[in-house]
């Protein structure tokens, strides 16, 4: 076993007390602790004199002992210790609360460091119980230098802290080999791992942190960019599959839809046709912003295909979008013999059965569903082309088994949730992107108003008003925790509220997960025809829904929603004619979350909104990243080190062109490295 693969139990000044707290920070190995980076740095390295010294301001002294201690008693269990000292501009005194040791720590005339909040008051300059460190001591630990401050846990203190790290780094960080090619490290001008590791611990300089910080950041993107790329070209890439013909019934089709195609819609579907008659199999993923028309390009691609005489099949994350797609493709398809089922988990079994067994036959040629699409036994007759929409909550595993279904079927999946060209190469790095970066015309803007808790009666009178027009509400409570019981809970509430007060002379449905498909089916429809003038929902409705009646979008708590969830939600309304209007009732006075409401008074743009997004809440779980595969990064950001980034994919391309599985030995250690950081996460998949 590796040295470093030591527990920490075996350094000198731990026992088991202590091997305990490491363990509750994550730290076993001694690797684990050289790989424990700080949180944060304290420039230690200006020493100032007492006689620049600011009240209410903390410093760094060195000063000289010159007297003894003093100890005053303020109240029966509080004493202090006063150590008078001076330097050459002056005196101050050492005030240390409750601590009697310290009556014996010092001797006249000796040289210490002193670092803590000064106190200047009743012309006594006093530094309030500070940090020390004597300076004839040969290693100077806490002063004169960029000390790091770690992330801590009761009973670990920095002091204990950061001497163990010392010592480690002293005795063990020679054995730490380079896993980095030679050429990697050539080619990117990084420092070298020992350089590395030491001064991101104990900088010498804001230059060599700087420096050390590059390498390290660019290492663990480089891993992560390998690692995805490896895992990803295993299950789907570079797979030869269907090229499918141009037919002239596809074009007819599109010249009798209801409107024209906008110019962004073609060059999408250019380039999906594209793919699609190629030999090679398609894996493209469609960025387009809620309402940009994505449906009917997935349909235009699922009837290419069944006019080759394949079959496809079409994927929602919730039953009622899958619903919704099954009425679109409906009214567009049927009518030219195409012949179509849906399977979701709400279909009683005897149908499902019958669905299941025409499918395998081929009898029928589009199959829309939720999950149950993948999940249950679905065997097709000849599968084409699998388009899922909402990739986000859509794994790269899921598609990799819905890809196993079909001999290598092209696979399209859509999504509102755009996300700058970068991060999209690590998410769906096996993708290829199009955008649908154009709205179709006529779309009038949303008007949006964000207004705190206190007034929502003035958004109730306002649907009120809509509502005696003719137009149809929504309003959206949110999921507060992740469990569907309490999630059903809160919209009852509201849904009693505005039924017994605020609306109660109107007609209102309840939506939410916890009832069954049929009844979400029903309700759903009663507000689609119109039958309903207001909708109380949860969340469910996110995706995709579309009552272009609908004018008025009320939605409660919004400070519990992400910005892109915001958006996706208002993106419900203003899908008609009508001036359409969304009201965020916020129960948030934080100023943070008036930022973010802000955002959603000015912009209407998914890309924008999504950045802004980013840069008020940082990227956590935004993207789904541990769905999508991502190990916890350490050091890096995802968005942060975007410039990083594109280095690292570049030279993730350079290695993987000479050396596609990393298997030549100068690329071993870091194959070794690559498959211990994604253990954890793509277990199931062998790199
Ligand atoms: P999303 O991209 O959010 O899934 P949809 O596909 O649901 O958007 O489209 C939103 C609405 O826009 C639908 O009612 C659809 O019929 C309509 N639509 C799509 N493309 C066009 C177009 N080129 N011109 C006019 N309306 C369109
Ligand atoms: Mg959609």
């Amino acid at each position: 076993m590796s040295e470093l693969k030591k527990t920490v139990q075996f350094l000198k000044g731990i026992g088991p007390a202590k091997y305990k707290r490491f363990q509750k920070l994550g730290i076993d190995t001694i690797e684990d602790l050289l790989y424990t980076f700080p949180r944060e740095y304290e420039d230690r390295r200006h020493i100032e004199s007492i006689k620049n010294l600011k009240n209410e301001e903390k410093a760094s002294l060195r000063v000289i002992v010159q007297g003894d201690v003093e100890k005053v008693a303020v109240k029966r269990n509080f004493s202090i210790y006063k150590l008078p000292v001076r330097d050459a501009s002056g005196t101050a005194y050492a005030v240390f609360y409750n601590t009697p040791y310290v009556q014996k720590s010092f001797s006249i005339g000796e040289q210490i460091y002193l670092n803590g909040k000064v106190k200047i008051a009743f012309g006594e300059i006093q530094i309030l119980h500070p940090e020390y460190e004597f300076a004839n001591n040969k290693e100077r630990n806490l002063f004169e230098r960029i000390l790091p401050v770690y992330s801590l846990t009761e009973g670990l203190s920095q002091n204990d802290f950061i001497s163990i790290q010392k010592q480690v780094l002293h005795s063990y960080l020679d054995l730490l080999n380079e896993y980095l090619p030679q050429d990697t490290v050539l080619r990117n001008r990084l420092c070298d791992i020992h350089y590395a590791i030491r001064n991101i611990h104990f900088p010498q300089s804001p230059q060599h942190l700087k420096v050390a910080k590059y390498r390290l950041v660019f290492e663990e993107l480089l891993i992560l960019q390998l690692g995805l790329s490896l895992t990803k070209s295993r299950l789907i890439m570079n797979q030869e599959g269907i090229s499918f013909e141009r037919k002239p019934e596809l074009y007819k089709f599109i010249d009798t839809l209801p409107y024209k195609l906008t110019n962004a819609q073609r060059k999408v579907l250019d380039e999906i046709e594209n793919d699609m008659e190629q030999e090679k199999t398609m894996n493209r993923l469609i960025q387009g912003d809620v309402g940009s028309g994505k449906t009917i390009i997935a349909l235009i691609a699922l009837y290419k295909a069944i006019l080759n005489g394949y079959q496809g099949a079409l994927m929602a994350p919730t039953e009622i979008l899958a619903e919704q797609h099954l009425h679109s493709a409906r009214e567009l398809l049927e009518p030219l013999g195409v012949k179509i089922a849906l399977l979701s988990g709400s279909i009683p079994k005897r149908k499902k059965e019958e669905i299941l067994k025409r499918t395998e036959l081929g009898e029928i040629d589009l199959l829309i569903g939720t999950h149950a699409i993948i999940q249950e036994n679905v065997t097709f007759y000849k599968l084409g082309i699998a388009i899922t929409d909402e990739q986000h909550r859509f794994g790269v595993r899921q598609r990799a088994v819905l890809s196993s279904k079909g001999l290598n079927p092209d696979i399209l999946v859509m999504t509102a949730t755009p996300i700058p060209r970068t991060l999209a190469l690590i998410l769906y790095g096996d993708l290829d992107i199009s955008t649908i970066d154009e709205l179709p015309p006529g779309r009038k803007k949303i008007k949006t108003m964000c207004i705190q808790e206190e007034r929502r009666r003035m958004a109730y009178d306002f649907a009120k008003n809509q509502i005696t027009e003719g137009r149809q509400v929504y309003i959206v409570c949110p999921l507060i925790e992740e469990s569907e019981s309490i999630e059903a809970k809160s919209a009852l509430d509201i849904f009693e509220e505005v039924s017994t007060h605020y609306l109660k002379d109107f007609r209102i449905g309840l939506l939410h997960g916890k009832m069954k498909g049929q009844e979400k089916e029903a309700v759903m429809n009663e507000f689609k025809s119109g039958k309903l003038d207001v909708l109380v929902s949860t969340t469910v409705i996110e995706v995709g829904v579309n009552v272009p009646n609908a004018s008025v979008m009320i939605i409660e708590n919004s400070e519990r929603f992400g910005l892109a969830q915001l958006h996706q939600l208002r993106g419900r309304v203003g899908r008609g004619v009508y001036q359409s209007y969304c009201i965020l009732i916020c129960n948030s006075k934080n100023d943070r979350t008036k930022e973010r409401m802000q955002v959603m008074e000015q912009s209407e743009n998914g890309f924008i909104i999504a950045e802004k997004d980013l840069e008020l809440r940082g990227p956590g779980d935004f993207f789904g990243t541990r769905q999508h595969g991502i190990p916890e990064l350490k050091i890096a950001n995802l968005f942060k080190h975007i410039h990083v980034l594109k280095h690292a994919q570049k030279e993730a391309a350079i290695l993987l062109e000479e050396d596609k599985a990393l298997s030549l030995g100068k690329n071993i250690a870091l194959r070794r490295k690559l498959v211990e950081k994604f253990k954890d996460t793509l277990g199931e998949i062998s790199l």
